[in-house]
């Protein structure tokens, strides 16, 4: 399959202005940048944006639990510890693999619906994500939320790598929960399994203010100290979500490590965990994604929604509208999320990078006024993805016009619900 984008903008977060062109997508790539003319092949979708429709790369969710869509709403306004022991926890006690499937596939769907076409998810039953991720085509990065000592638990995690990793548009990492559910013994072996297979770990780190005294009191260590006692400093990927009671003096020590932070910052607010310090992640070089964490403490899975907020949370919070710049955000959304997923040539719209596209209609009022300098502003305060035209991931659309080539829209949705109601009538019969 081929497409050819005839006369559209484009822009990536390395580019220092937007342009026009013409871009051809061969198979799952992105085959040449220009004006052509090219040799083409006779089968071929032209799409014509005639200078007022965006391509800019498929966003990423640095940080997800993409089933909790069936625990939306559940527990709304607890704070973390009790939202988790109370109203959480008892519920996914009684997931099944069908309740991950489906759910998923709902969490899919309002991805790329908001122009996400990669995802790193920790949760339970990750077969079922990696199959819902293979059959609808988006991209994503699974791991097993790990707990408790279990090396059963360790080892499902170590065979998920050997099952999925690298097939298709699959990669694996090991997921330890967090520095509370898991402990230190454990988290060594599972970065010493993680080392052996050559896999990065996803872990939840000071999302909570009580978690830096947790880690002194327990292990007599700095936060820093802990991961480089664990070994995550070193793996060949290390993604701490949340980090945001991270103290700022240990900061630099992060950079040039194997870390990268996935800021939530919805999450962060909503759960009212506080402000992760991402001036100073940004400014001493440690690599930022974007997430969204779960639907159930977001409430939406919408990448273009986190771009917005946290543009404005660190500029308030600061009093300094300098802080954090709209094309770092932009790069965070894309090419950090990618690395920190496992991806390779995935983030930026470069011939022979992969063909995860989003089309952006700048054809609308709030847009009036753009022009290649000051078109990532207007994307990331003024845009927002109802902007959204289609999304293709791997040069296959996955979203277009409203519609979802290739998934039953009425059958995933009934799915998701018949899931919801028969996983809370679960959690009450207990
Ligand atoms: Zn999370």
């Amino acid at each position: 399959m081929a497409v050819l984008f005839r006369d559209f903008i484009y822009m990536d977060a390395e580019m220092e202005r937007a342009s026009r062109g013409d871009i051809l997508v061969e198979g799952d790539r992105i085959a040449a940048i220009g004006p052509g003319p090219w040799e083409l092949a006779e089968e071929i979708e032209t799409v014509q944006g005639k200078g007022r429709t965006l391509l800019i790369p498929g966003l990423v969710n640095g940080h997800t639990h993409a089933a909790m869509v069936l625990l939306r709403g559940l527990g709304e306004e607890l704070p973390l510890k009790r939202w988790l022991e109370e109203r959480i926890w008892p519920v996914e006690a009684g997931l099944v693999p069908e309740h991950i499937y489906w759910g998923t596939r709902g969490a899919i769907m309002e991805m790329v619906s908001t122009g996400t076409t990669c995802f790193s998810d920790m949760y339970f039953e990750m077969d079922e994500v990696a199959k819902a991720a293979t059959e609808t085509g988006v991209r994503c990065c699974i791991c097993r939320g790990l707990t408790g000592d279990d090396p059963v638990k360790v080892r499902e995690g170590v065979e998920l790598f050997r099952r999925w990793n690298g097939k298709g548009n699959i990669r694996v990492q090991l997921g330890p929960h967090a520095p509370y559910t898991v402990s230190l013994g454990a988290l060594k072996e599972i970065v010493g399994s993680a080392a052996d297979l050559g896999s990065g770990v996803h872990f939840h780190f000071l999302e909570a203010e009580w978690e830096e005294a947790f880690i002194r009191d327990r292990f007599g260590l700095s936060p820093l100290a802990y991961l480089e006692e664990a070994g995550l400093l070193e793996t060949r990927g290390t993604v701490l979500a949340h980090c945001v009671w991270f103290p700022e003096g240990e900061v630099p020590e992060l950079a040039g490590t194997s870390v990268t932070v996935a800021h939530n910052p919805t999450s962060n607010m909503k759960l009212g965990s506080g402000h992760a310090p991402l001036q100073s992640f940004l400014e001493t070089g440690v690599p930022v994604s974007l997430g969204t964490d779960g639907a159930a403490s977001n409430n939406r899975l919408d990448i273009w929604g986190e771009m917005r907020l946290c543009a404005l949370i660190h500029k308030g919070i600061s009093k300094d509208p300098t802080a954090i710049a709209a094309r770092d955000i932009f790069r965070m959304a894309t090419l950090s999320g990618a690395s920190a997923a496992c991806f390779e040539k995935l983030g930026l719209i470069r011939e022979g990078w992969q063909a995860d596209l989003v089309m952006v209609d700048l054809d609308r009022p709030h847009y009036i006024g753009w022009d290649p300098d000051n078109l990532i502003g207007f994307l990331v305060y003024a845009g927002s993805s109802s902007d959204i035209l289609g999304t293709m991931a791997a040069g296959r659309w996955l979203f277009r016009d409203g519609e979802f080539p290739g998934q039953d829209r009425g059958e995933v949705m009934g799915e998701i619900s018949r899931c919801r109601d028969d996983l809370l009538g679960r959690a009450l019969r207990r």
